[in-house]
């Protein structure tokens, strides 16, 4: 790992410490006497690009949220039979990413728990942590929206937090509406306008496989990291 990143990076911490959630999360609700809006922005972050970055800096000013955590997936529920980079990796480069940014905190939560992440599971798991003067608000693409309802325990999951969905402008998100209107579950939705949508993990993948620029697409740093690294099939230089 690189050395600018071991202050602050929690690789080192000892797997019991890691299991106990309070080693990486930030202190928050103390102040009882207001209402604090967590965000959670989960995802492979395979690698973190600026559409993340700028759908979470949006949801902060919409909805005034006080944090926003990054939760990369240790095990994503979705991408099973596909190849994910090595956890550690997507955590720096999150790290990496919003550290400049003191709303924004990369959580290692997800990656130090064994087996496979399901969002209700880390829902639960921050509600029980948090009290009751915390909300949390659960940030997440449209794309995703729209099978909301067939998520694990997705009845649960609509009573643990609010959800952010992010669009495109101009995206119809009828077919989000009718799947969540006939699933009788009663979620609570907050839609987003992001023009920066277009932006995926994927897009950036294929193009530095290809050789070509991610510059601007991510944050600075993360680009050099992955050329550092070599990830993505290009070559490992400095
Ligand atoms: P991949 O292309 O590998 O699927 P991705 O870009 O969709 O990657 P993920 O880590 O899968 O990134 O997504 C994390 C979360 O961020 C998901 O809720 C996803 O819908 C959302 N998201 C992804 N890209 C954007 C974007 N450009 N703007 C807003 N939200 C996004
Ligand atoms: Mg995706």
């Amino acid at each position: 790992m690189d050395s600018s990143l071991q202050a602050t990076s929690s690789t080192n911490v000892p797997v019991e410490r890691a299991r106990d959630l309070s080693h990486d999360l930030p202190d928050l609700g103390y102040d009882r006497s207001r209402t604090w809006r967590l965000g959670i922005m989960g995802g492979t972050f395979d690698p973190i690009h600026n559409g993340h970055l700028v759908a979470a800096e949006q949801a902060v000013g919409e909805i005034g949220l006080d944090l926003v955590l990054f939760m990369p997936a240790g095990s994503p529920a979705f991408k099973q039979d596909k190849l994910v980079s090595d956890p550690d990796d997507r955590y720096d480069m999150t790290l990496l990413a919003t550290s400049d940014n003191p709303t924004f905190i990369a959580s290692r939560f997800e990656i130090d728990r064994e087996g496979v992440t399901y969002t209700v599971d880390t829902l639960q798991a921050l509600r029980d942590y948090y009290s009751d003067n915390v909300e949390l608000y659960f940030i997440t693409g449209a794309d995703a929206i729209i099978d909301i309802v067939s998520w694990r325990d997705a009845e649960r999951l609509a009573h643990l937090a609010t959800l952010v969905g992010a669009t495109r402008p101009g995206y119809d998100l009828e077919a989000a509406r009718k799947n969540i209107a006939a699933s009788g579950i009663d979620f609570d939705v907050r839609y987003l306008e992001v023009p920066a949508l277009a932006i995926s993990s994927s897009y950036l993948r294929d193009r530095v496989r290809r050789g070509k620029s991610i510059k601007y697409l991510t944050d600075e740093a993360v680009v050099g990291y992955i050329h550092k690294k070599g990830l993505y099939g290009t070559e490992a230089h400095t």
